[in-house]
């Protein structure tokens, strides 16, 4: 099957992020409908603060705006939140910045590779099955098991080259 890889994995800075934003959450609302999971109030809030933008987003920020829009909200809760967008592939764990970024493929479990500028932070997603098959053919080749296959690449983006370009 040919890789997720034609449609450009960084969206323009002045894109319709509310268009984002909307299919996400309708995306999140068909899975959870098909899967007989609940998403209730607080979770959706939580996934749309993560899909605020394209930039992984820390707990403790989620916890603040959260406590912003609510008047308050404890950890433990956030926490279960999060744990369930996880568990449903509705969000990703951004290992090296300890934050969490929607995902752009949310109907088909996967590890997943990232793009991340280190200059703006804004995350790409990349779904490349070659990939996956890659590592998976050189680790059992090896006689890894392989657990959890998210790769985390940092550079910088298309924009942040651009903005360097003009101001030097
Ligand atoms: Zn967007
Ligand atoms: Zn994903
Ligand atoms: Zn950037």
């Amino acid at each position: 099957m040919a890789a997720r890889g034609s449609a450009p994995a960084f969206i323009d800075h002045d894109h319709d992020h509310d268009h984002c934003l909307s299919d996400a959450l309708d995306r999140a609302f068909s899975i959870c409908v098909k899967r007989g999971a609940r998403l209730t109030d607080l979770r959706r809030q939580v996934l749309e603060l993560v899909w605020a933008g394209h930039k992984p987003l820390g707990a403790y920020e989620i916890l603040d705006a959260l406590r912003d829009a609510r008047g308050s909200a404890a950890p433990p809760t956030v926490y279960r939140a999060l744990d369930f967008l996880l568990n449903h592939g509705l969000i990703h764990r951004i290992e090296s910045l300890n934050a969490y970024v929607g995902c752009t493929a949310p109907e088909l479990p996967h590890g997943g590779q990232f793009l991340i500028c280190r200059s703006c932070g804004v995350t790409a997603e990349l779904n490349d099955s070659r990939i996956d098959a890659a590592i998976s053919e050189r680790a059992g080749a090896a006689g890894f098991s392989v657990e959890n296959q998210t790769i985390e690449v940092d550079g910088i983006c298309p924009h942040c080259q651009k903005s360097a370009t003009i101001s030097t």
